[in-house]
């Protein structure tokens, strides 16, 4: 909305992520265009993306996957050959980095959520925009509550209510005090699963990037079958167990409309994934058990 985005308009975006990185596209009138992932990451294929420019492509909406930053090089790279802007969907990445640079800080926006499934979660829904550019920040103060401007009543601009509620805001502000702690004990409990399920038969365990904040530990399995095993073993000994995401985005019936998308990996990747709880709270104990239970599966 901020950037004038609407109908007639597409915008890059992937196919293996969560709804509402398209919905938001969807829901300005624009188009959203989906890119395949790179099995390894699980985030946006750049050069698919290369691939799926038009005249009327606007922007590119990568997200930062499970906690790991999208390839912001290679997306920076095609985003000023083609023009186009870039809005970071960092929802599952606070305190995660690319070569550095924390996630959020790249693209013309870059959109938090505070979920509370996310790394800083409120006690409800809660959400942040970062932007480098001051008149991109004042049009989205604009927009976050129905246009209003401090000591003016008329409208310029239709917006909505975007806000903050300053409950969850206050306890935001105590809570983002302890992000970096249950990061490294994420990266920690990350760490334990690499070191403990190194060479399970038909398991393959996610890459583990530097600058990666594990919001979720992602594993594959051969295909859905045994994906769905694993989920409903796992189920059996009370580990919790989430399936992100068991469609991709182009196989929604809300976008049947749209031209077929070409995104097998995105579809092989929806067959295949399992995240395993990696919470900060988890005892080492916890994390051996959730392996020995995986290991009992896989052997
Ligand atoms: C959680 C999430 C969102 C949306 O966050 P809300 O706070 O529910 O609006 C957007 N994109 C991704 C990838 C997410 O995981």
């Amino acid at each position: 909305m901020c950037l004038g985005i609407g109908p007639g308009d597409e915008v890059l975006c992937p196919s293996f992520t969560f709804f509402a990185t398209a919905g938001s596209i969807a829901r300005t009138g624009a188009t959203p265009v989906f890119v395949d992932s790179h099995a390894n990451t699980f985030n946006l294929n750049a050069e698919d993306a290369d691939a799926k420019v038009t005249e009327r492509t606007k922007a590119i909406l990568p997200v930062h996957l499970f906690g790991q930053a999208a390839d912001m090089t290679a997306i920076g790279q095609l985003a000023q050959a083609h023009s186009l802007h870039i809005i970071e969907d960092a929802a599952q990445a606070q305190g995660a980095t690319w070569e550095g640079i924390p996630v959020g800080g790249m693209g013309d926006f870059g959109a938090f959520s505070f979920y509370p499934t996310k790394n800083l979660g409120a006690l409800g829904d809660a959400g942040l925009l970062t932007t480098s550019n001051d008149a991109l920040a004042e049009r989205a103060r604009l927009l976050r509550a129905h246009g209003c401007q401090a000591q003016i009543s008329s409208r310029s601009h239709v917006g909505g209510n975007f806000r903050l509620d300053e409950l969850q805001a206050a306890l935001l502000r105590v809570k983002q005090t302890q992000l970096d702690e249950w990061i490294a004990l994420r990266t920690g409990n990350a760490a334990q699963y690499q070191s403990l399920l190194a060479g399970t038969p038909d398991l393959i365990l996610p890459a583990a990037a530097p600058g990666h904040s594990w919001n979720q530990f992602t594993v594959r399995l051969p295909n859905r079958e045994r994906r769905d095993a694993l989920a409903a073993h796992l189920r059996t000994a009370e580990i919790g167990n989430e399936i992100y995401y068991p469609e991709a985005l182009h196989q929604q019936p809300c976008f049947a409309h749209l031209p077929p998308a070409n995104c097998p990996v995105a579809e092989q990747l929806a067959d295949q994934v399992l995240s395993l709880p990696v919470f900060p709270e988890m005892t080492e104990a916890q994390v051996a058990e959730v392996t020995h239970s995986v290991s009992a599966f896989c052997a």
